[in-house]
């Protein structure tokens, strides 16, 4: 098959460096994430002696991604933190330098070909101060950006610590990847089949763009500000009608938002992890060829097993599909 001529670049995939248990154990010896490698190409993260999730090698073997990159024809791979590596329940002080190790783990690998791997940061969103020197540190040395969960405890993307922190990125063309993480309805509620990540990380994306956008944030921050939600937005795309509906006929959602909901899609972008060719559709309806970008979520099992086949066989011309498959990545990422 002949290649495309501009590079295929995945925005959204995730890396788990090789912690040692005793390095686990500087930041919690109870509950940090570390690999346990099984050296056949298997292992776990583990989170103190507890198995909590089956990987594979690709998560930390930058070799074997470089592989799977040639077999679906993915030229540049940018990757981030696995959300469990964010250490959000720790003070400041040890959460900093876990966050400065994460960060250099992550551009070793990526060294392993630094023309095709890229990385995102972390930052110890806990005090805004030291995430703002992280994520300039963070690019100074090498990295595109900076990936951040939806919510920091119970500071939304509204809150003026947030704020700040996207305020900073903008000044400092620091693109932001958003991720939903640590998620809303609990363990009674959302207790099988993967509940949290069908029902409640759709919703979490979905509350950190209208927090965004209802608060009027959007009004205060920088139209500079580079910013993506992962998997589609959640459910921005298919509820933008209901949220502007609700804007209509009701001054309380009025009150903080001068303009239809509508009116914010130019600000943010979304990545193309949605699964269904008529999702992104809707998808791109809405939000414009210009906001979405190829995005896989690999190495993990709900991600894109054949990375950009979606984008494939949407039914874009190929104008369309080389946008989401390239230039709208290039240009929000400075590559
Ligand atoms: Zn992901």
């Amino acid at each position: 098959m002949k290649r495309p001529e501009s590079p295929t670049i995945d925005i959204h995939s995730h890396f788990f460096p090789p912690i040692t248990r005793d390095e686990a154990a500087q930041l919690d010896p109870d509950n940090a994430p570390w690999l346990q490698d099984n050296g056949d190409g298997t292992g776990h993260i583990m989170t103190g002696s507890r198995a909590f999730r089956p990987v594979y090698s690709a998560l930390w073997d930058p070799a074997r991604r470089i592989e799977e990159m040639d077999a679906t024809g993915v030229d540049i791979q940018i990757m981030c933190a696995t959300p469990v590596m964010f250490g959000a329940q720790y003070p400041v002080e040890r959460v900093l330098p876990w966050a400065e190790r994460m960060n250099d783990y992550a551009l070793e690998l990526c060294s392993h070909n630094p023309q095709r791997l890229k990385p995102l940061a972390q930052v110890p969103l806990q005090n805004i101060d030291a995430a703002c020197q992280e994520a300039s540190r963070a690019k100074r040395s090498g990295h595109l950006g900076v990936q951040i969960g939806n919510h920091m405890q119970e500071k939304d993307l509204d809150h003026e610590d947030m704020i700040t922190f996207l305020t900073h990125c903008a000044h400092e063309d620091i693109p932001l990847l958003v991720h939903p993480w640590d998620m809303m309805g609990g363990e009674n509620r959302m207790k099988k089949w993967m509940l949290p990540w069908l029902v409640a990380m759709p919703a979490e994306t979905q509350l950190g763009i209208l927090s965004l956008i209802l608060s009027g944030a959007f009004e205060r921050l920088p139209r500079s500000l580079k910013i993506c939600f992962a998997h589609g937005g959640g459910s921005f795309a298919f509820l933008l009608g209901r949220v502007e509906n609700a804007w209509r006929e009701r001054d309380i959602v009025r009150e903080d938002c001068p303009h239809p909901p509508s009116h914010y899609v130019d600000r943010f972008y979304v990545d193309s992890a949605v699964f269904d060719p008529r999702s992104l559709r809707l998808l791109v309806d809405v939000m414009g060829e210009e906001r979405v970008m190829l995005g896989s979520d690999y190495p993990y099992p709900l991600g894109e097993r054949k990375v950009g086949q979606l984008i494939q066989e949407a039914g874009f011309d190929a104008a369309t599909q080389n946008r989401l498959r390239s230039t709208n990545a290039s240009e929000f990422f400075n590559l």
